[in-house]
C-alpha cells in the first residue's frame, strides 16, 4: 500500500510498542510521530519508560511487539549503526584517549578522509568549538565536552537525534545557557529530535510537541502551550505542577470552591471535581474570598504568595515591589472562570 502524505513525511513512527523486563512492562502499546525538523519532548516521571523508548528507537533495545519506522524505513532488522539516528547520553561518552576531532569523526567512516576532515571542521564550527579540536574530553568544561558529544552526533546527518537526559551532569546556571546553545546546534542541523528530560519545564521549554508519559505509556501529546494550558486530567496537571489543585461542588452548572465558581464544562451536577489554578489565576481585590498570607517565595521578578484560604493553600503571583508581610488578611478570587476542571 503506498503511503500517505502524512504517514511518509513523519521522520520517525513507533506503531503499538511494547517492552517487558522479567515479565515487568516498561512500554504498553506505544505509538510516537515526530515530524520532519520536530523537536519532540518526552517527559514523565521516573519509571515511566523515556530511556527506553530512545533505546528502542536506537535499536539499543529489542521490542517485544510494536514496529519502528525511521525516514519511511521498517527499522527492525536494522542494527543501530544503520538507522540513522545520532544518540547523546546524560554522560556525554566521549572517548576519553581521543582527541575532540577524533571523537568527533567517529561516526564518518564511510566519508573519505579529506570530507571527512572538512565535516569535522564544519560541525565543531557549529558547535562554537572550533578552536578545540586537539584537545582531550578531559581538557574541556562539562558545556564544551556536551557539545563536542552533540558534534558527534551530529556529524553523520542522522535523520533523527536522540537526547537522553543531556544537562543531567551541569549545575543549574550552566545547564540553561547550554541548553539555549544547544537548542539553536539542533535546529541548525536540520535533524528532527526526541529529546528526553524529567525536568518537566525543560521539555517545555525545548519543545515543538510534548509528549507526557505515564507507566509506559503515551498519556498526553501536544505543543507545550496545549500541555500547559489544558493538561488532560489532573494527574498531567499535577506532574507540569505550578499550580494548586482546588475541590469543589458542581451546582448550577458551576464548579463551586472556597475561591468562587468556575464553568464545570460539563461534569454532572452534584459531582465533586478539581480545578487547576495557577499562581497567575488568583488575583488580589477590595471583595472577595479572605485569606491569610503564610509564606512568600521570591523570584526575581516576582513574588509568589502562598495564602491559607478555608484550610486550603493557594499561590497568588504578585510583582516583587509588591510587599505583603507574612500574617496579611487579603481578600483573593480567581481571575477568569475558563480555568481547567476535572472529574
Ligand atoms: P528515569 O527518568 O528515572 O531515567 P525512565 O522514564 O527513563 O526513568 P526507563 O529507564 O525507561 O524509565 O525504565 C522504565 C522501567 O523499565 C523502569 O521500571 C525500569 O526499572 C525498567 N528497566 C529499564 N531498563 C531495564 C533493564 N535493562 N532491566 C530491567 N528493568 C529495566
Amino acid at each position: 500500500m503506498p503511503l500517505t502524505e502524512s504517514q511518509s513525511q513523519q521522520v520517525l513512527r513507533l506503531r503499538g510498542i511494547s517492552k517487558a523486563f522479567a515479565g515487568v512492562p516498561a512500554l504498553r502499546e506505544l505509538d510516537l510521530e515526530v515530524g520532519p525538523r520536530e523537536i519532540l519532548s518526552l517527559i514523565g516521571p521516573s519509571g515511566c519508560g523515556k530511556t527506553t523508548t530512545l533505546r528502542v528507537i536506537a535499536g539499543l533495545e529489542v521490542p517485544d511487539g510494536g514496529s519502528v519506522e525511521i525516514a519511511g524505513r521498517d527499522c527492525r532488522l536494522l542494527p543501530p549503526e544503520r538507522r540513522s539516528v545520532g544518540f547523546v547520553f546524560q554522560d556525554y561518552a566521549l572517548f576519553p584517549h581521543l582527541t575532540v576531532a577524533e571523537n568527533v569523526s567517529f561516526g564518518l567512516d564511510g566519508l573519505h578522509r579529506s570530507e571527512r576532515k572538512k565535516r569535522v571542521a564544519e560541525v565543531l564550527d557549529l558547535v562554537g568549538l572550533p578552536e578545540m579540536s586537539q584537545r582531550l574530553p578531559r581538557e574541556l568544561s562539562g558545556g564544551q565536552q556536551q557539545r563536542v558529544a552533540l558534534a558527534r552526533a551530529i556529524a553523520p546527518k542522522p535523520a533523527l537525534l536522540l537526547l537522553d537526559e543531556p544537562f543531567s551532569n551541569l549545575d543549574p546556571q550552566l545547564r540553561r545557557q547550554v541548553r539555549h546553545e544547544v537548542l539553536a546546534i539542533v535546529r541548525a542541523s536540520g535533524s528532527a529530535a526526541v529529546w528526553v528530560t524529567h525536568d518537566h519545564d525543560e521539555g517545555l521549554i525545548v519543545a515543538d510537541r510534548v509528549v507526557v508519559m505515564k507507566e509506559g505509556r503515551a498519556c498526553q501529546a501536544g505543543t507545550p502551550s496545549e500541555i500547559w494550558r489544558s493538561p488532560q486530567d489532573a494527574w498531567v496537571a499535577g506532574f507540569i505542577g505550578h499550580g494548586d489543585l482546588l475541590k469543589g461542588t458542581v451546582s448550577n452548572g458551576r464548579l463551586v470552591t472556597s475561591l468562587g465558581d468556575v464553568a464545570a464544562n460539563g461534569i454532572p451536577e452534584g459531582a465533586e471535581a478539581t480545578v487547576l489554578v495557577r499562581p497567575e489565576d488568583v488575583v488580589i481585590v477590595e471583595h472577595g474570598s479572605p485569606g491569610t498570607v503564610v509564606r512568600r517565595h521570591f523570584s526575581g521578578s516576582d513574588n509568589i504568595y502562598c495564602v491559607q484560604i478555608d484550610g486550603t493553600l493557594l499561590h497568588c503571583r504578585q510583582p516583587s515591589d509588591v510587599e505583603i508581610p507574612r500574617g496579611t488578611e487579603i481578600k483573593v478570587k480567581l481571575k477568569s472562570d475558563a480555568l481547567p476542571v476535572f472529574s
